[in-house]
């Protein structure tokens, strides 16, 4: 039976089963209780935000499902080992089946798009998470075609290479696997990329991996002139921040209007806060969830005033230009700032 927790929008779920993966990545299967089952219907590409307490400290952690929501499985996320980290490391060594795990609601941008182009999606080492869901769920509920460029270490390394093998038996030529190993040819290059792209016509694309190989395939894409609007970009991980010191020409902050769930708010600003933390303050419950500004849960647009974000993995330009923020991200640097959330 799932617990809500008291004023809150966690729910307990019981693990119903783990399976190893690969040696360091495991995926854990929730039993979601009919009662919570609305609060749980996801996205394929989505992830759920994990509140877990190791040594007596709470964790926040957001895992993308590596389930279809099309394809009436159970709710799974898959978690790799981060050496060194806290939680991936505390999910691999001790979550057994029967264990309950705190749980927010799934969320997320990454998820498929309205069109009917191609899909070309690539995923690096656990980036696969959300793009398995997102490429089995086009293949189950669409005709398009999908074209996975997938990276990793060496071979014991890639998580789902017998279920992908059986997907490309199944579908035939609407699915085109490709596998790196860098035991074999080294870190993705630009040339591999290219080679990979050359012959792909209009579609949409899906990346998700380590920073570096992310920062190779958006490079890629740009220079291959994809338009923007046609490359959706999942980020595990924060960029570096920038200074969160008043830069030359901020303006001193003295209150934040916030606009949320159809009440506003008048909030003091107290130096050094970002806007989510200005909300919190005034006693409101602004959604969040990363709070590294790689997931956009927390977005606000600005309607009034400005704001300048310390890091931004989830907006793109356009969204930047309309005035939406990262609240988890975002520094007001106007004496007035009003914020809508959506
Ligand atoms: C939207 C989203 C979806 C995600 N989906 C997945 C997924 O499906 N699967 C998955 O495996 N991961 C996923 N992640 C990543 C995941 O949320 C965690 O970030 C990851 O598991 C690492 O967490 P951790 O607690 O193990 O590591 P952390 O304890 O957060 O440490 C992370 C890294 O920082 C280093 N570090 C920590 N503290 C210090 C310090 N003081 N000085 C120097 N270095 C330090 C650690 O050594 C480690 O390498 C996702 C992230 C996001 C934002």
């Amino acid at each position: 039976m799932g617990t809500t927790l008291s004023g809150d929008d966690v729910v307990r779920l019981r693990i119903s089963d783990v399976q190893s993966e690969t040696a360091d990545c495991v995926s854990l299967v929730f039993d979601v209780p009919a009662d919570h089952e609305d609060r749980f219907r996801y996205a394929a590409g989505q992830y759920l935000t994990l509140r877990v307490t190791v040594a007596g400290v709470e964790h926040r952690r957001c895992y993308s499902m590596s389930s279809s929501p099309a394809l009436a499985e159970p709710l799974r996320i898959t978690v790799k080992r981060d050496p060194g980290g806290v939680v991936s490391n505390w999910i691999n060594d001790t979550v057994v089946a029967g264990a309950e795990i705190h749980a927010e609601a799934p969320q997320g941008r990454f998820v498929l798009d309205s069109s009917d182009r191609d899909i070309v999606a690539f995923a690096g080492g656990s980036g696969i998470t959300p793009v398995f869901s997102l490429i089995r769920t086009a293949l189950a509920t669409t005709g398009r075609r999908v074209r996975l460029f997938y990276a990793n270490r060496s071979a014991d390394s890639v998580i789902f290479a017998g279920v992908l093998r059986g997907i490309a038996e199944e579908y035939g030529d609407r699915i085109a696997v490709h596998h790196h190993l860098d035991s074999e040819h080294g870190v993705v290059t630009p040339t591999a990329l290219r080679t990979f792209l050359a012959g792909v016509g209009d579609a949409e694309y899906f990346v998700c991996g380590p920073t570096l190989f992310m920062d190779a395939v958006e490079a890629t894409l740009r220079d291959s002139k994809v338009p923007a609007a046609q490359v959706h970009l999942e980020r595990f991980v924060a960029a570096t921040p920038v200074d969160a010191a008043p830069a030359a020409g901020d303006e001193v902050t003295d209150q934040v209007i916030i606009e949320l769930d159809r009440r506003t708010t008048t909030a003091d600003y107290r130096s050094g806060n970002t806007l989510l933390q200005t909300a919190r303050m005034a006693g409101l419950k602004a959604p969040s969830s990363c709070e590294t500004g790689s997931c956009g849960t927390c977005i606000a647009q600005v309607t009034e005033g400005a704001a300048r974000m310390l890091n931004n993995n989830a907006l793109d330009d356009d969204e930047v230009a309309d005035g939406w923020v990262l609240t988890c991200q975002a520094m007001p640097t106007t004496k007035t700032v009003r914020i809508v959330y959506e």
